[in-house]
């Protein structure tokens, strides 16, 4: 029997049926704008606060230090965007695309931009970082769970090293399922986002720490502390909110459970190897090489039998440039090339996990038989 299997959480979430009647409130009853002064904006303009108050909770901070955006895209973006020409950048050769080419983009301004390199289990080298800092250095923006390898960054041991210099994380993987404390990471910046999380896609947040200045990027109105204008997105913030207080510490604990089950049951068959670090990993993240096979393959005949998985990340997975991720950690091009993402989330069974390890048996064992690529170890 064909049953769908969802195991895309990285890319995004299902939005929670309890979330979704929230939200509905606020587009037919509470539908007021913050900005306004009267006693439905005043309700709007409450119900925002409370979710800025959530968030801020989460990362041990105070609300007035949290910003919404339209999504973690948005967020790396104001973060990355407030340095002018002259000043340089530090951050890594496994960053999300919207730090990557904001990075790219920076660089074109007159900002210069050191990539640190990783190690084969994808870690930060922290000598590499300490000694590219220089007079200049303004900023050093360090993902903490990488969205395709899994891998988690000691965030304490590199806040500690950026001292009286801006600290910006893409926590946007992590958020809720690690701790996170922006006063113990040393942190300036934070980057998140709601539909990882199961909440709507379309919201995002931006911790930034007191005092600090934005290069403000949607001119036009005063809303968000003055840092970013526009009405914002009160039934999306909302959900967000609602998110964030959904997360329950067991599900944390079972989603580890099944990705460890999961990864045991793939390596089984031969040739396949883990990407990322086996220890400090997101709970819902795995990520396997499976060598002689191309990975789009095994993605679209994992699809036809009703499992949905990705090759890399989302965005690169539409072009046929292998991940930046899997050749920063070392990855030969086709071993790059046959490597599948399987993410799970709270709503993920043991069934649907058996019935994956029957379906990437069979696959695999397909596309081998008929690969034109040539084992050479025979
Ligand atoms: C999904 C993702 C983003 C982008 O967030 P959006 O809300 O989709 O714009 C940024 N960074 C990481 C690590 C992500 O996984």
């Amino acid at each position: 029997m064909k049953m769908e299997v969802y195991l895309d959480n990285s890319a995004t979430t299902q939005v929670d049926g309890k979330i979704i009647k929230l939200m509905n409130k606020y587009f037919s009853e509470n539908y007021g704008n913050p900005s306004s002064l009267h006693d439905f904006g005043r309700r709007a303009k409450e119900s925002l606060d409370k979710s800025r108050e959530i968030i801020a909770k989460k990362i041990n901070t105070n609300k007035d230090e949290i910003i919404f955006t339209s999504g973690g895209s948005e967020s790396n973006n104001l973060a990355l965007n407030i340095l002018k020409e002259g000043d340089h950048l530090i951050t890594t050769k496994i960053e999300h695309p919207s730090i990557f080419e904001t990075a790219k983009n920076l660089e074109r301004k007159g900002i210069k931009v050191t990539y640190l390199n990783v190690n084969k289990e994808g870690f930060v080298d922290l000598d590499e970082l300490k000694k590219s800092i220089n007079k200049n250095t303004k900023l050093v923006s360090i993902i903490h769970g990488n969205n395709e390898i899994g891998v988690i960054q000691d965030l304490e041991a590199i806040g500690k090293i950026c001292k009286n210099i801006l600290f910006h994380t893409d926590a946007v993987q992590s958020f809720c399922k690690i701790n996170i404390d922006v006063n113990k990471f040393n942190l300036s910046l934070a980057s998140f986002s709601s539909h990882k999380i199961h909440g709507p896609k379309g919201v995002g947040a931006l911790y930034v720490k007191k005092g600090l200045e934005l290069n403000k990027m949607i001119l036009g109105g005063h809303q968000e502390m003055n840092k970013r204008g526009g009405t914002e997105n009160v039934p999306g913030i909302v959900g967000f909110g609602e998110a964030i207080k959904l997360i329950k510490e067991n599900d944390i604990k079972r989603i580890g459970e099944l990705r460890d089950f999961l990864i045991k049951e793939l390596l089984k068959i031969p040739r396949t190897r883990l990407n990322g670090s086996k220890n400090k990993r997101l709970c819902n993240n795995i990520n396997i090489s499976f060598e002689l096979i191309e990975g789009e393959g095994l993605m679209l005949h994992l699809d036809m039998k009703g499992v949905k998985v990705s090759t890399g990340s989302a965005c690169s997975s539409q072009t046929l440039e292998p991940s930046h991720v899997l050749i920063a950690i070392g990855l030969p091009h086709e071993i790059a090339h046959g490597s599948i993402r399987f993410s799970l989330s709270k709503n993920t069974t043991k069934k649907e996990l058996l019935y994956t390890i029957k379906k990437v048996k069979e696959v695999a064992k397909l596309l081998r038989k008929i690969s034109p690529l040539k084992d050479d170890t025979k």
